[in-house]
């Protein structure tokens, strides 16, 4: 085994190998970009080396910079996480031409998977069963027409090239494929530098399952069984579990070999995963399954195969690369119980789900181990105090559950998301906590449309409840503080001068104001007069922003966590953030009344719709901003002249920077 291992990667999954080199007293190397210099897996790493500015493709994505970054520190080892320099086999080359070791598969076996179109044909040859559909040569629309009319409708359009669903077109009828080929070609090109696209038979209901393999360098190949990762929004996974509900022995028997076929068929070594599509209008069926793509890499959701396995795959990924055998052969591989895993992201739900960024203010996880196997386990590459910043994937946590069943887990996922706190950005997890309560998917009848189906009630907002509304109430005007740290079992605030001493507030919610009048009560309780009514509450301190609050005799945990311009609670499940009015008259400032746009985020400016002089109508988009990997077309806050226009396409911008002005309203 190695003594020294670069981590060519960052955030939870940097961390993640960290923890278990440790174990094995392998000396760990971090890289960081400028705007990591403070984060987690630099603190973790016994050394970091820097390596250039924040956009990955001048730092996390330089593989020279890395490579020397091992030479300069002595590490004799690359493990590349997911993402990044994971499955780029140039990257692997160069790496083994340094005389390095690269954990993961050869270049030759990334190459070979690593086109859809090629992996299909040579999937097919070794006897896997692939989509039906068209995955030769020919780009000639016409031809891909007749393909298409032969598969018969509906069919899918999908960039060889591609990844994270882009470049993909559903096409129900005839007449809509040749605009759907084009566009598919088009973002294709702009996504991937490859224009070519295969066409799929279009499985109507289908579910995403996966089979994770392992190989080593002796010739063994075994698989670690089934994840179910149906629940995806726009082709994203949101929850993974394993095994995949109603799964039967001879399906999760012939999806195994299948994918260890797969993985023999390019000699595959490391961890690896061979994600299938099945029918998932009824019970799943041998012959119900087909060959989608293979990712060369450890998956972002891996910790739900190691909870049912009992294994650790970065240790088993450390000693495959140095040589040694899986020390276990197939038969000796069993399930054990039943686990989930949430990505909780730092996104907009209400906003279309849009990337957030900010200061975590406050970071509370439930109580669980961390990236290692238990009940509740959290991965997580941010602390408290840390910023998401706009740079990388905004993920604040994968909360992974394990228990004896699925119902059994399914409750422990739902309790520990209700026990993650987060205060300073938005985050997905009432979207969270209300998909695991979701009827249809505690049944187990899951499909990749789920989500969709449901989004409007998965995503709805729910107002604050009296007693959150009245404890952020009594954090805004600080009443919750004078006391803290005197003693902590005592009630808060002072009986003496505070008989019928009444105070008022504001708060704002989602756009809406609340006014609340509080009083202090004799015996050190408070009456807070809500919107929803009037309500008598008792609330003693039990430690740094935690609470004991008792209302109608049933006495609760809270936290509330204050910071400038903002209060947000927890209670029992329910989570809020209010903004004071001080913050709110600041922020509409900044918005300049409507006669401007300005950057939500930073990005970088792709399409400018609009000139100087040009006249608008509310909601025309004016440009469109790259920023989190995505698009976002920024729309006229109101009709009106453009008057001024501070970018061009290709610009960087900062977040709150001055896009485009219009003519002053009045003028
Ligand atoms: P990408 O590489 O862009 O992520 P995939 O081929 O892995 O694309 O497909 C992503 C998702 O799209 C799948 O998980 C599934 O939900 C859906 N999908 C892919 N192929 C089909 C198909 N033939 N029929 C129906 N849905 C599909």
């Amino acid at each position: 085994m190695f003594n020294k291992l670069l981590i060519a990667n960052r955030g939870e999954i940097a961390c993640r190998v960290i923890t278990t080199a440790r174990r094995l007293g392998i000396d760990t190397v971090a890289v960081y970009s400028d705007a990591d210099a403070a984060a987690k897996h630099v603190a973790m790493a016994d050394e970091a080396v820097h390596i250039g500015p924040p956009a990955a493709n001048e730092s996390y994505l330089l593989g020279e910079r890395i490579i020397a970054a091992a030479r300069q520190t002595g590490a004799k080892a690359i493990h590349p996480g997911y993402g990044f320099l994971s499955e780029q086999p140039d990257f692997v080359a160069a790496v083994e031409a340094a005389g390095l070791v690269f954990v993961g598969p050869s270049a030759d076996a990334i190459r070979a998977m690593g086109l859809k179109d090629a992996a299909k044909t040579l999937m097919e040859q070794a006897g896997v069963p692939v989509v039906p559909g068209y995955h030769g040569a020919s780009q000639d629309p016409g031809e891909l027409a007749n393909a298409a009319a032969e598969i018969g409708y509906p069919v899918l359009i999908k960039a060889r090239a591609g990844g994270g669903g882009k470049g993909m077109r559903l096409v129900n009828r005839p007449e809509e494929f040749s605009a759907a080929l084009a566009g598919a070609q088009r973002e294709a090109a702009s996504s991937f530098g490859d224009p070519a696209c295969l066409v799929e038979k279009y499985i109507q209901q289908p579910r995403h399952i996966e089979i994770q393999v392992f190989g080593d360098s002796h010739g063994n190949i075994v698989h670690l069984f089934e994840r179910d990762c149906s629940l995806q929004r726009r082709h994203q996974k949101v929850i993974e579990e394993a095994p995949a509900p109603g799964m039967p022995a001879a399906v999760r028997a012939a999806m195994g070999r299948a994918a260890v076929e797969a993985a023999r068929a390019i000699g595959y070594v490391g961890a690896g995963t061979v994600e299938f599509i099945a029918d998932g209008a009824g019970a799943l069926r041998e012959d119900g399954f087909w060959f989608m793509e293979m990712n060369t890499r450890l998956q972002v959701e891996h910790p739900v195969s190691e909870a049912i396995t009992g294994l650790d795959f970065v240790e088993l990924q450390l000693r495959v690369a140095a040589g040694e055998a899986l020390p276990f052969v197939q038969d000796d591989l069993s399930i054990d119980g039943h686990a989930f895993e949430a990505r909780v992201y730092a996104e907009d739900v209400a906003r279309d789900f849009l990337p957030a960024t900010g200061r975590l203010d406050y970071l509370a996880f439930p109580e669980g181990t961390e990236f290692e196997r238990g009940a509740v386990r959290i991965d997580s590459g941010v602390r408290q105090g840390d910023e998401i910043s706009p740079w990388y994937d905004p993920m604040i946590a994968k909360l992974i559950v394990h228990g004896p069943d699925r119902g059994a887990a399914l409750n422990l996922l739902d309790a520990a998301l209700s026990r993650c706190h987060v205060a300073g950005s938005v985050t997905n997890l009432a979207f969270l906590g209300r998909l695991a309560r979701n009827l249809d998917f505690a049944s187990g009848a899951v499909d990749t449309g789920l989500i969709g189906r449901d989004v409007a009630n998965l995503a709805a907002e729910e107002p604050p409840s009296a007693v959150v509304t009245a404890l952020a109430a009594l954090g805004a005007l600080g009443l919750l503080a004078r006391r803290e740290g005197i003693d902590p079992w005592d009630l808060l605030a002072g009986w003496r001068h505070w008989t019928d001493a009444r105070q008022y507030v504001q708060l704002e919610h989602e756009g809406e104001r609340l006014s609340l009048e509080v009083t202090g009560l004799h015996d050190g309780s408070f009456a807070v007069i809500t919107p929803e009514g009037e309500l008598q509450l008792a609330v003693a301190a039990d430690g740094d922003n935690r609470y004991r609050v008792t209302t109608d005799g049933v006495r609760r945990h809270a936290e509330v966590v204050t910071t400038p311009g903002r209060v947000a609670v927890f209670l029992s499940g329910q989570a809020a953030t209010f903004q004071l009015p001080d913050a709110l008259a600041e922020s509409a400032a900044d918005q300049g009344a409507g006669d401007a746009v300005f950057a939500p985020m930073p990005g970088v400016v792709r399409v400018m719709n609009v000139e100087t002089g040009a006249t608008v109508s509310r909601g025309d988009v004016l440009l469109v901003l790259e920023a989190m990997k995505m698009e976002h077309s920024l729309a006229a806050p109101r009709d009106g002249v453009v008057a001024e226009v501070h970018v061009a396409p290709g610009d960087q911008v900062t977040e709150g920077g001055l896009l485009v002005a219009l003519e002053s309203a009045d003028s």
